[in-house]
Parts: C-alpha cells; sequence; structure tokens
C-alpha cells in the first residue's frame, strides 16, 4: 500500500476538479473514479473525461502523476431513488428539509466502492469533494459521516485508508482561490470552463462563471461563490 499515492472521487463538478489538482500537488501517482448512476443528464460524465484531457495537455507538470481513471456502472442507484438528480422532475425542498436533489447514502455507496477499489490497487488516501461550508443539507457530506465511514471501512477492509475532505472548511470562493493558488489564472479558466455544477444539464448559456442555467440552487451556489472571489481578486 503506497502513502505516495491517493485516488480522487472525481464527478466532474468544480470541487471534486479542484480536488484533484490538489492531490496531483501533494501526491506522486493519482488515480481518478467517477460514478454512473442514472444520473438525468450524462453532461457531467462528459465533462470530465473533457477535464482530464485537457488537464494532461494544459497542465503537463501538475498533471505529471495523473494515472488510470476508472468509471464504475452504478445504474442500480437510480432504480432506488427517486429525487431530482435520477428522475425528470423539479427541484423542490421535501417534508424533511432536504433538497429533491438528495440521492439517499449517494456518498456512502460511493465511498464504499472507492475504497475497495484503492484496495485493489493498493492507494490508502481516499480524496472527495465534500464541504459542510457551503451546507446543501446533504447528510453524507457533513465531516462527521466521513469520519465515521473512514472507521467503518478500515474495520470492514482490514486497512488504513484515510479519507481527506480538503474542502470541507472552505467556501466556494475558497475553493477558487485554492485552484488559483494550484495553477493560476489558467486552471481556474479550465475549471471554470470544464467543470459543470447545473442540475439541468444545461452546457449552452456561458456565464463568468461558467457554464449553466443559472437559476437552480448548484448555478446560484456556484455564481455567488465565483462573485465573491472575483471581488476579493480585483
Ligand atoms: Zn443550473
Amino acid at each position: 500500500m503506497s502513502a505516495a499515492s491517493a485516488l480522487v472521487l472525481f464527478s466532474g463538478g468544480q470541487d471534486s476538479a479542484t480536488c484533484l489538482a490538489d492531490a496531483l500537488s501533494r501526491f506522486g501517482h493519482v488515480e481518478t473514479i467517477g460514478f454512473a448512476y442514472g444520473q438525468r443528464h450524462l453532461v457531467e460524465m462528459q465533462v470530465r473525461l473533457a477535464f482530464l484531457r485537457d488537464l494532461r495537455a494544459r497542465f503537463a507538470q501538475l498533471a505529471a502523476g495523473l494515472g488510470q481513471d476508472h468509471v464504475l456502472d452504478l445504474a442500480v442507484l437510480g432504480q432506488v431513488s427517486d429525487t431530482a438528480l435520477t428522475r425528470d422532475v423539479a427541484i423542490t425542498m421535501t417534508e424533511g428539509g432536504l433538497p429533491s436533489t438528495f440521492v439517499p447514502g449517494r456518498n456512502l455507496i460511493f465511498l464504499n466502492f472507492a475504497a475497495a477499489l484503492a484496495y485493489r490497487r493498493g492507494i490508502r488516501h481516499i480524496i472527495l469533494g465534500v464541504c459542510e461550508t457551503d451546507y446543501s443539507g446533504y447528510p453524507d457530506c457533513r465531516d462527521d459521516t466521513i469520519k465515521a465511514m473512514q472507521i467503518a471501512l478500515n474495520l470492514g477492509m482490514e486497512r488504513r485508508f484515510v479519507l481527506e475532505t480538503p474542502l470541507m472548511w472552505r467556501d466556494k470562493a475558497a475553493t477558487w482561490q485554492m485552484a488559483h493558488d494550484l495553477g493560476g489564472e489558467a486552471l481556474v479558466t479550465l475549471i471554470r470552463d470544464q467543470t459543470h455544477s447545473c442540475y439541468l444539464g444545461e452546457r449552452s448559456l456561458h456565464h463568468a462563471w461558467g457554464y449553466g442555467c443559472g437559476s437552480c440552487p448548484a448555478c446560484q451556489l456556484r455564481a455567488e461563490g465565483w462573485r465573491r472571489f472575483a471581488c476579493s481578486t480585483i
């Protein structure tokens, strides 16, 4: 098991793209994993491949340690969840106070598969871009949830995995700043244009903060983070 290697859960969004760049700056060998789980839009899966391609092409030094990309088919998750991420229904707040985009247990399931892959690949560090600060109300993004998962995985797989969450206490503006610190304006531009957050899968409208519909909760969060980041750097 190599301490110098990491596996990044890379969805194609801003947060996991920033985590990937951060991991590449800290580990000699970094692999990525993505999940196809019946998302309403395949845009994320397409964008993540374009991001990896451009990262290799335009950031050769940073991407020197970029290894294999793994995509797992978790279509079964779409069968057991009835949410606005996997079905064509409106994004609203549910009775329990959670947004209807919440796929129950999604990150817990992802982490199980990521750890099983890390086990096979001899990788110790598993990195994911969850965050409590710009809290969307997803309980599986909480620091305590991730810490509990680390213990469960280490017990259940007899390993010493380290689950890292570099963005846990950063807001979206600080995440843009982190990308800037890692790769300057060029990396910020790559993340802005080659990652995707919009729940509606909109890729034809380009804003200062990237592509998206501009009105869904994910677009609003991204736009607000960008606004605060842009204000702080002017
Ligand atoms: Zn949107």
